[in-house]
């Protein structure tokens, strides 16, 4: 983040790992680099480290350290948690209700238990990405096991009304899963607070390493384990300890308890600054997500008349790093499947851009990306057919 030329915008793809992370990890790779489970101490003082970080994002969730087990990131987290739940509650029930806005790493697992056997309920959301918990409500059925709505969308910032629909599966006897991958660091997340049973996070989105994330999971709630082959997490996922990813995603989250606050305020700023703006210098644009109930950080428009890659790429010329929507899905030309589930028509939900802010972001920043979107904008729309055509 030295290069004061370059402008990173794309804070929700992933996020820089804090210096003090690093240097948190680094005695974990050559002094302390024992195998965790080994009885002498160099295993031990690695076991310190690792223990001291569940200690630590217990404590920012509300949660016991035994409720917590580390994996390699969001991904595998929503994995275990779908696959894990259905597995080992298939005698009570074979339904299961999400959105169709969940991230993939959720919506692929639903769709692999349904070729499985399983029912999978897909309940709609508003035009601004919001689940109506009524809707939830509707879905339960006498064979639902559990419900997985993410806390906040990753490409339009919507955050979903976690805690009412968590007293719904609550009074149904129902586990819930949330993926907070998106605001964990950046909003308070208190696991009782959001009546989750489950709740999914991954350490590169709050200024930690990639490759390393972790799962909550209430004490009593019935999953099966997910690797097998040795007895680390208490057997529910073998394979040694990442011990340097796990102490660093300890010290972000520490980071983030006492800095989160202030950080959001000044991108709330930021974010409405671009959200006012951005229609007062181009035309045809639409907002996409919630108005308010939003991620601090998070920008989605549809800029009609235009693809969302072009744009990309004639940002990235001018040192500009954004995004259309998910960098997981940013390889493929197909529009997000968020955008279409909002309801928007294929030719618009091609041309989204997604701003999200962080750490580092500056006023500067927000004010050059203003400066030269209009121009991109309306060099990309000259070549347009669609725009001569309207
Ligand atoms: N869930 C959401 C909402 C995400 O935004 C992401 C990453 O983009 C993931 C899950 C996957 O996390 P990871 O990259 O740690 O596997």
């Amino acid at each position: 983040m030295e290069d004061t030329k370059k402008i990173y915008l794309d804070y929700a793809a992933t996020t820089p790992t804090d210096p003090e992370v690093i240097a948190a990890m680094q005695p974990y790779f050559f002094d302390s680099f024992g195998n965790p489970s080994s009885i002498h101490s160099f295993g031990q003082d690695a076991k310190k480290g690792i223990e001291d970080a569940r200690q630590k994002l217990a404590s920012f969730l509300g949660a016991k350290p035994a409720e917590i087990v580390f994996t390699s990131g969001g991904t595998e987290s929503d994995n275990m948690s779908l696959i894990a739940v259905a597995h080992e509650n298939a005698q009570k029930g074979n339904h299961i209700i999400t959105t169709r806005i969940e991230h993939h790493a959720v919506l692929e697992p639903a769709r692999l238990l349904q070729k499985q056997g399983m029912k999978v309920t897909y309940v709609k959301t508003s035009k601004e990405g919001l689940v109506d918990p009524s809707d939830i409500k509707k879905a339960i059925t006498a064979k639902t096991i559990l419900i997985s709505v993410m806390h906040a969308n990753n490409e339009i910032g919507t955050i979903q009304p976690i805690a009412e629909i968590g007293r719904i599966a609550r009074e149904k006897g129902i586990y819930f899963h949330s993926d907070a991958v998106q605001t964990i660091g950046h909003i308070p997340v208190k696991t009782d607070e959001l009546n989750v049973d489950l709740l999914s996070l991954s350490a590169h989105k709050f200024y930690g390493p990639k490759g390393v994330g972790a799962l909550y999971i209430r004490k009593g709630t019935r999953i099966g384990n997910y690797l097998y082959g040795g007895d680390q997490e208490n057997g529910r996922r073998a394979s040694t300890h990442n011990t340097a990813g796990i102490v660093g995603l300890g010290k972000a989250i520490e980071l983030c308890e006492k800095q989160m606050d202030a950080e959001a305020k000044l991108q709330i700023q930021l974010r409405d600054t671009l959200i006012r703006e951005i229609p007062e210098r181009v035309q045809e644009v639409v907002l996409n997500g919630h108005p308010t109930q939003r991620l601090p950080n998070n920008v989605n428009f549809s800029i009609r008349y235009i693809e969302g890659e072009s744009l990309l790429l004639n940002l990235d010329m001018l040192g500009i790093a954004a995004s259309t929507g998910s960098a997981c899905t940013s390889t493929s030309l197909e529009p997000s499947h968020v955008l279409l589930a909002i309801g928007l028509p294929h030719e618009i939900a091609h041309g989204s851009l997604r701003l999200t802010l962080g750490r580092w972001s500056k006023k500067s920043d927000v004010e050059q990306f203003l400066h030269y979107l209009p121009e991109v904008v309306e060099k990309l729309r000259a070549m347009s057919p669609l725009y001569h055509k309207k």
